[in-house]
């Protein structure tokens, strides 16, 4: 079950208001970055496609394998399934990983194919728990991919978490008590509006500012919740 809003999480000792912090960060990056448009995609299945393809790969080279795809004629799920998978590893070259991508992929639509007969509609009707469970079991994907999934291509109240989020979050002193994928899930979720625009952008949002201004060795002087953040050099 989703958790309820507000769950007393031990946060940074000096902020409280958990919920109403997050959301002034929300609004201070959408102000400083402007909507991100996210998930990049023609359709949900693409979406689903290039959720597995981005694992660990950077998404200009997630947009190649979908071009390499599209102009083989194999961006369906059928023809995913007949494709043999050297040659389908070949197209999604430049994502690395491509020989174990490859395998996954044909894991997630021989499961579509069982799980909803191809019908995305039918796949995103399910209970978000229920569906979330069966992403988990197929393999190759794990919460992160599941997530965005549910999130970008189901449009379900899914929050997703990533290293940037960590990363940010972490600077910030603004986290849960266990650094763990479930945990950092309920912080937000347990704290947040349970609406799917907000948390698909504030995920983009979280990216973004991961890549261009929190990164590994993070540019502090113009960023736009510096103000709050304790770790600002
Ligand atoms: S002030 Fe620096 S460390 Fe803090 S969130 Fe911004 S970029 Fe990251």
């Amino acid at each position: 079950m989703i958790p309820p809003r507000a769950l007393p999480f031990r946060i940074g000792s000096k902020l409280k208001n958990t919920d109403a912090t997050l959301l002034k960060i929300y609004d201070l990056l959408l102000r400083h970055c402007g909507p991100q448009h996210w998930w990049p995609g023609d359709s949900p299945f693409e979406v689903m496609v290039g959720a597995i393809l981005t694992q660990s790969a950077a998404w200009q080279n997630v947009e190649k394998a979908i071009i390499n795809l599209k102009t083989a004629g194999v961006m369906s799920s059928a023809a995913l399934r007949q494709i043999p998978t050297p040659e389908l590893a070949q197209l999604i070259h430049p994502t690395g990983y491509y020989n174990a991508k490859a395998v996954k992929l044909q894991a997630l639509v021989r499961w579509l194919r069982a799980s909803c007969g191809d019908n995305l509609n039918t796949l995103f009707a399910m209970e978000t728990d229920f569906l979330r469970r069966q992403l988990l079991d197929v393999h190759g994907i794990g919460p992160e991919t599941a997530d965005s999934i549910l999130l970008y291509a189901g449009k379900k109240p899914v929050f997703v978490i990533d290293a940037y989020t960590r990363r940010i979050f972490s600077r910030l002193d603004l986290k849960p008590d266990n650094d763990t994928y479930n945990d950092w899930q309920i912080f937000f979720t347990g704290n947040l509006p349970q609406n799917t625009k907000l948390f698909n952008e504030y995920h983009a949002l979280l990216v973004r500012h991961g890549k261009e201004a929190c990164r590994k060795q993070p540019i502090c002087d113009n960023c736009c919740i510096r103000e709050i953040c304790k770790s600002r050099s």
